[in-house]
């Protein structure tokens, strides 16, 4: 049986990972205190290689401080201290992200404090004069401009890791992310792009029937653009199309054309069983882990290369048993 060298059970080494400082249990909160997050410190740290960072601590805020927020326009909040909405620091606070997020490119993702006027993803409050948050609300100052600055990195909160759905979409995006920076790579030649794609096509399927189209016809030799503009729109629309959970019903329809890949291996009886275990998925009896594990139980005794290099079955590290909850 051959290992393929890009599965996440083999990878040799851990995977850079940015992190709000607090999560990992450094007393930098404005109470001298931490968030300490078990999964991430405990779990994926396993796989990942944090680089921590607190930005109201890198702007020189100092620990205790009194509380910051978010006022003025949601669209461009200023930040304040909350009892001084006199003091704007945004200046401050923004000449310490920046400097450090210009160093960020090598990150293949990026794990944030919720509900911090700095480190929150979405929800922060925007306090308006009359002291009432506005009805929209904002990200968190650094986060802002980590995601316009990096679009295509996988960002995600600490708290929204603990859905299921919401987990396993983030460590799909971070391992494909990862996935694709080393094996298409600034050396890169077109033959490195499709044989990516080839592993991939299976996961693309599962997210999106119309995507799995578009990026076939993006390497069919066809398009005129430039190798470098060809890879730069294949991993912006991998990217965006991996930012949304698959649906059942696509990972179904994606379980039953590789069973197809089985038909002249095992016997019908056999194939049928299969068959049984996708539809007790698709009616929600069982978890995706399931039909997945018993699938590829048989490609890999009986698949072929092309189909057992497919990212579908490994497309994060078995141990973490992220199927085993979606
Ligand atoms: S949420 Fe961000 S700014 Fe606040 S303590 Fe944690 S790392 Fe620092």
């Amino acid at each position: 049986m051959t290992i393929f060298q890009h599965s996440p059970d083999h990878l040799d080494h851990k995977i850079p990972v940015g992190i709000s400082s607090c999560l990992l249990g450094d007393n930098v909160r404005y109470n001298g205190g931490h968030s300490h997050s078990d999964y991430c410190d405990k779990v994926l740290t396993q796989y990942f290689d944090y680089q921590k960072f607190c930005p109201e601590i890198a702007a020189g805020f100092g620990t205790p401080r009194p509380t910051l927020r978010l006022e003025g326009d949601p669209n461009a909040p200023r930040m304040t201290f909350s009892k001084n909405s006199e003091e704007d620091v945004s200046d401050v606070f923004m000449a310490a992200s920046d400097k450090y997020l210009a160093n960020l490119a090598h990150l293949d993702g990026y794990i944030l404090m919720k509900k911090s006027p700095s480190c929150g993803m979405e929800r922060i409050k925007v306090y308006q004069e009359n002291g009432h948050p506005h009805k929209q609300r904002s990200s968190g100052l650094f986060t802002k401009a980590l995601m316009q600055r990096y679009p295509l990195l996988p960002v995600e909160e600490d708290g929204r890791l603990n859905d299921p759905m919401l987990r396993e979409n983030f460590l799909l995006r971070v391992f494909t992310h990862h996935d694709f920076r080393h094996s298409v790579d600034e050396k890169a030649k077109m033959k490195d792009l499709i044989a990516f794609h080839s592993r991939y096509k299976y996961m693309v399927m599962a997210h999106s029937q119309p995507t799995y189209r578009k990026l076939g016809q993006m390497l069919s030799g066809n398009d005129t653009r430039s190798f470098c503009a060809l890879k730069e729109a294949y991993f912006e629309m991998l990217m965006t199309t991996f930012s949304k959970p698959a649906k059942r019903k696509n990972h179904c329809n994606v379980l039953m054309h590789l069973v197809g890949y089985l038909k002249h291996a095992v016997d019908v009886s056999v194939r049928k069983d299969i068959l049984e275990v996708v539809e007790q998925y698709r009616r929600g009896e069982v978890n995706l882990a399931t039909p997945v594990t018993l699938l590829h139980h048989y490609v890999k005794h009986y698949g072929s290369d092309y189909i057992n290099q497919q990212s579908y079955f490994i497309p994060y590290p078995s141990p973490l048993g992220i199927r085993n909850t979606v």
